[in-house]
């Protein structure tokens, strides 16, 4: 199986920029930021999509979202952002390896387009 483009930035094979990093996922800056702040969380599991997690992905995912929580509040914008996980092309998915993408420093309308 080859690597995703995510599994290929973990492994230091391609260059971001990195806010965090621990034994479960990294956070990089998106490389092409729709707000001030817009990261990526980045399970080092490939999964390809949320609908793919299974039960045993339960702790995986209740970490991400407060690594979500930690790189808001260290970007200054932990009382107001957005966490997004487009599951699957038709909801604009590029790349199949799950990511939460938090964005915020900007107003944000609703709903999203
Ligand atoms: P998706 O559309 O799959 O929800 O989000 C993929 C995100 O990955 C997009 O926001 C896109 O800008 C970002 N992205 C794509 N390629 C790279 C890359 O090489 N480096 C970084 N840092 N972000 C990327």
């Amino acid at each position: 199986m080859s690597k995703t483009l995510f599994e290929k930035i973990i492994d230091r094979e391609i260059p971001a920029g990195f806010v965090h990093e621990d034994e479960l996922c990294v956070a990089i800056k998106d490389v092409n930021p729709q707000a001030p702040m817009h990261v990526l969380v980045i399970p080092r599991k490939p999964m390809p999509r949320l609908c793919d997690a299974v039960p045993e992905d339960q702790a995986l995912l209740g970490h991400l979202l407060m690594v979500a929580n930690k790189v808001a509040a260290d970007a200054g914008y932990g009382e107001a952002y957005r966490v997004v996980i487009n599951n699957g092309a038709g909801s604009g998915q590029t790349v199949f390896h799950l990511h939460l993408h938090v964005v915020g420093g900007r107003p944000l309308k609703w709903p999203p387009g």
